[in-house]
């Protein structure tokens, strides 16, 4: 396994749907990072009952997304709590340009500046299709037809200038996420190095 003891921060980009989870747990395993992502991290506190939890749920359920501060508070921890032991890998943060200011701040006090955003780009249909099939397997509720809907709106009004910010500070990758899991990963080890 190439360049262990390299400690990669990374940022998975891309519309819900687009793959990030399951490209970002691949680069998990192989650079040994903490994946980070905040969805995953507010459907845990909404399991668990925290002020959070309760907080966040009505957000999601529309397809909103929750208020940056609450985000990046958890963000905030999370990098802290890592620590300077392993890298990280961003999915689904930042998804506002607030978000990706406050987390460039945030690293430069870490002196863990952002190696690469990776972009995984799919076409709209091809993103209901994915989502709407998930909606069936595993019965999220902000999976239904409009809330899906909702979700895309919010990505391409609020989480796609984030990419003009970021383009000006972090190397950027763009990686056709129509092609298989592998190859997605392939390309994406291959940019990572
Ligand atoms: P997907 O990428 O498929 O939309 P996620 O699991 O990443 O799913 O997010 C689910 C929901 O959690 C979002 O619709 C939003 O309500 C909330 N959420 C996740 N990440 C963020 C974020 N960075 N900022 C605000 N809300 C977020």
């Amino acid at each position: 396994m190439g360049g262990q003891g390299l400690r990669r921060r990374l940022i998975i980009f891309g519309a819900p749907g687009s793959g990030k989870g399951t490209q970002a747990e691949l680069l998990r395993e192989r650079y040994d990072l903490d994946h980070i992502a905040p969805g995953d991290m507010l459907r845990q506190h909404r399991a668990a009952g925290t002020e959070l939890g309760h907080l966040a749920s009505d957000y999601m359920a529309a397809g909103k997304l929750v208020p940056d501060e609450l985000i990046v508070n958890m963000i905030r921890h999370r990098l802290e709590e890592n620590g300077e032991l392993r890298g990280f890998v961003l999915d689904g943060f930042p998804r506002t340009v607030a978000q990706a200011r406050a987390l460039q701040e945030l690293l430069e006090k870490m002196d863990a500046p952002v190696d690469l955003v990776a972009v995984l780009e799919v076409p709209e249909e091809e993103l209901v299709t994915r989502l709407s099939r998930r909606a069936t397997e595993e019965r999220r509720e902000d999976d239904t037809p409009e809330i899906i809907k909702e979700r895309l709106r919010v990505y391409r009004e609020q989480t796609e200038p984030v990419l003009e910010y970021l383009g000006n500070l972090v190397p950027t990758v763009r990686v056709d996420g129509c092609a298989s899991v592998e190859e997605v990963n392939r390309t994406l080890v291959q940019a990572i190095g």
